[in-house]
C-alpha cells in the first residue's frame, strides 16, 4: 500500500464570508466538480478558454469519493476473501485452512486494514481530480455552494459569476425512502458506509439495485450476514435472466434476499434495528421482522437541484432531474444541465460523455445529440453484468429479432479458472445488423465494450465474426454467439450445390 498518497479528498475551503465582493465573466462557469462538470472544465481549459468550475465539498464528486472507487475497492478487498474459500479447488489453502470442506471462513479479516485499503485507493486517484490539477490546466476553482442569481449569473459566496454558458454538474445523491420509523435509527448510506472501520455484523440493506447489491456481495464475502430488501426484483432494470443468475450467486454465497417485500417499519432494537417487511405479491402479503446490527439504505438516487434557485434562471426541472433536450440544453438555451442531475443513466462515463459532447457545442457550435444506445452499463456484482443497446425487452414486439447466445461454460479460458456461470445474448435483425448486447459473467463489463463500438459503429455479426480473438480469451464468446448467426448455413442446399458444382474446376 501506498504510504505518499493522501488518505482522503480534502473537502473545499468556501471562501470567508468577510471576503470583498468581486465579479468574474469567464467564458464558462461550470457547478460541480464530479466527473461531467471536470469534463466540460479540462476541454474547455485545454482550448484556452477562460472557465470557472465551483464545488461545495469535493473535487471529482461521489464517483471517487463515495461512489465507484470505494466500490469497486472494497469489491477487490472481498475478491481476495473469496478467493481464499474458491482456492482449494485449485489446490490452494490457506494457512490452517482444512481443505475444501471447512466451514465458515478460514480466515480473518482486518476490517481496519480494508477502510484503509479504500482510503489508499482514493488518494491514488484523488490527485486526478485536484484543485491544484485543475488550476494548473487554467480553471479557476472556487469552493462553495453556487446558485443562479440570474439567467448567466451564478452566486457563490461574495463571488458573482456571470458567464456566456452556464454548465450544471450537481449530480445526485441517496434517496430515502418514507419508511416509518427510518428517521429514529441511524442508518447508513453510500455516503458513509466506506468510512466505517469496522464490519457490521448484520448488514441489512434496502434496495437490490447495482448499489445495494454490489455492498451486498462485499460486505458478506468479508465476514458480515447481509439481508437485501426489494421491493420489486433484484437489478429491475436488467435482463431478468441475467438477474436471476446474480441474485442465486449471491444467495449461494449467504446472501438472504427478501423480493417483493416491502419495509413497512424500522425501529432501534437491542444493539441493532428491527425491520418489519410486507413480503408478497399483490394482497397476499405476510409480515416479518428482521433484526439486524445496521440498515443500509440504497433505495434510488435523488437529484441535486435543491438550493441551486432554478426558478431565477428560467430552468425547467421535476423529481426526476432537470429537463434536457437531446443536446443537453434546458429550458434556459444558455444554460447546459449533465451527468446524474440530467435524469437519464446515471454513471460516470455518462457524465464524461456529456461533458465532452457539450464542450463541443460551447467551443464549435457543432449541433450535438446525445446518442443513448451506445452507452453501457455495467454492475461489478461477482459475476458481472454489462449491456449496451436495446435489451430483449424492449425488442419483444419487434418482427425477426435474432438472439445469438452463447454460454461461459463452453468458453476454455472460463473453465480453466473455473467461472463458468452465465452467458451473452446478443440481439441483432434478421440481416445481421447488432441491436443491443447482455453479458452476464466473469469480466462483463470488459468484454461489453467491443459491442458498444460494434453498434456505435453500425456494424453487422460478420464484422465480428471477421474479427480474431486471441485465445485462451472470456471475449471468445463475443464471437462464438456471433458464429451462431450462421448456424443452419451448412445445411443450406443451395450453398452445398454451389460447393460441389465449384468442385468440378479442380
Ligand atoms: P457527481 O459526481 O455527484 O458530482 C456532483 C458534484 O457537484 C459533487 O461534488 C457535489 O458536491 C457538487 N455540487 C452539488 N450541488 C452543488 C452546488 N450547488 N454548488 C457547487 N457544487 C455542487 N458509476 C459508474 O459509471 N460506475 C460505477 O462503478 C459506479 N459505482 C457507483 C457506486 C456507488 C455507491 C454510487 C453512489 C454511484 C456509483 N456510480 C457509478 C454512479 C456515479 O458515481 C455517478 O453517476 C457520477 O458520479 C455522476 O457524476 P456527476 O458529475 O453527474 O455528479
Amino acid at each position: 500500500m501506498s504510504n505518499s498518497a493522501p488518505q482522503n479528498t480534502p473537502s473545499l475551503e468556501p471562501a470567508p464570508p468577510g471576503d470583498a465582493p468581486q465579479t468574474l465573466t469567464p467564458d464558462v462557469v461550470v457547478i460541480g466538480g464530479g466527473s461531467g462538470g471536470l469534463t466540460t472544465a479540462a476541454v474547455m481549459a485545454s482550448f484556452g478558454v477562460p472557465v470557472v468550475l465551483i464545488e461545495k465539498h469535493k473535487m471529482g464528486g461521489d464517483c471517487l469519493n463515495v461512489g465507484c472507487v470505494p466500490s469497486k475497492a472494497i469489491l477487490a478487498a472481498a475478491k481476495h476473501a473469496h478467493a481464499i474459500m474458491e482456492g482449494p479447488k485449485f489446490g490452494v489453502h490457506a494457512k490452517g485452512q482444512k481443505g475444501a470442506k471447512s466451514k465458515g471462513t478460514p480466515f480473518d479479516v482486518d476490517f481496519s486494514t480494508v477502510h484503509d485499503h479504500i482510503k489508499d485507493v482514493i488518494g491514488t486517484i484523488a490527485p486526478v481530480d485536484s484543485v491544484e490539477r485543475y488550476e494548473g490546466l487554467g480553471v479557476k476553482v472556487l469552493g462553495g455552494e453556487a446558485r443562479f442569481t440570474g439567467p448567466q449569473t451564478v452566486q457563490v459566496g461574495n463571488t458573482t459569476v456571470k458567464a456566456r454558458r452556464v454548465v450544471i454538474a450537481t449530480g445526485s445523491r441517496p434517496a430515502v425512502p418514507p419508511i416509518p420509523g427510518l428517521e429514529t435509527v441511524p442508518y447508513i448510506t453510500n455516503e458513509v458506509i466506506f468510512d466505517r472501520k469496522e464490519l457490521p455484523e448484520h448488514l441489512i440493506i434496502v434496495g437490490a439495485g447495482p448499489i445495494g447489491l454490489e455492498l451486498a456481495q462485499a460486505h458478506n464475502r468479508l465476514g458480515a450476514k447481509v439481508t437485501v430488501l426489494e421491493g420489486f426484483k433484484v437489478l429491475g432494470r436488467e435482463d431478468r435472466e441475467a438477474a436471476e443468475l446474480v441474485k442465486s450467486t449471491l444467495e449461494s454465497e449467504g446472501v438472504t434476499i427478501h423480493e417483493h417485500a416491502l419495509a413497512t417499519n424500522v425501529a432501534n432494537a437491542d444493539e441493532g434495528v428491527e425491520v418489519t417487511i410486507a413480503v408478497g405479491e399483490g394482497d397476499d402479503k405476510e409480515t416479518q421482522t428482521i433484526k439486524g446490527s445496521h440498515i443500509m439504505v440504497a433505495a434510488g438516487r435523488a437529484v441535486n437541484v435543491e438550493g441551486l434557485d432554478l426558478e431565477k434562471a428560467g430552468i425547467d426541472y421535476d423529481r426526476r432531474g432537470i429537463k434536457v433536450d437531446a443536446g443537453m440544453r434546458t429550458s434556459n438555451r444558455k444554460v447546459f444541465a449533465i451527468g446524474d442531475v440530467a435524469g437519464g443513466l446515471q454513471f460516470t462515463h455518462v457524465a464524461g460523455y456529456h461533458g465532452a459532447l457539450i464542450a463541443r457545442s460551447i467551443l464549435f457550435r457543432l449541433p450535438i445529440k446525445q446518442n443513448a444506445t451506445i452507452l453501457p452499463k455495467t454492475t461489478y456484482t461477482d459475476p458481472e453484468v454489462a449491456s449496451v443497446g436495446a435489451t430483449e425487452e424492449e425488442l419483444k414486439n419487434t418482427p425477426d429479432i435474432r438472439i445469438l447466445r452463447w454460454a461461459f461454460h463452453e468458453n476454455d479460458r472460463a473453465i480453466a479458472e473455473r467461472t463458468t456461470e452465465g452467458f451473452i445474448k446478443v440481439f441483432t435483425t434478421k440481416r445481421g445488423k447488432i441491436l443491443g448486447a447482455v453479458i452476464v459473467g466473469p469480466k462483463a463489463g470488459e468484454i461489453i465494450s467491443l459491442w458498444g463500438l460494434a453498434i456505435a459503429k453500425g456494424m453487422k455479426v460478420s464484422d465480428i465474426t471477421s474479427w480474431v480473438a486471441a485465445y485462451p480469451t472470456l471475449s471468445e464468446v463475443g464471437r462464438r454467439a456471433a458464429v451462431e448467426y450462421y448456424k443452419g448455413a451448412t445445411d443450406n442446399p443451395t450453398l452445398r450445390k454451389v460447393i460441389t458444382f465449384l468442385q468440378r474446376f479442380g
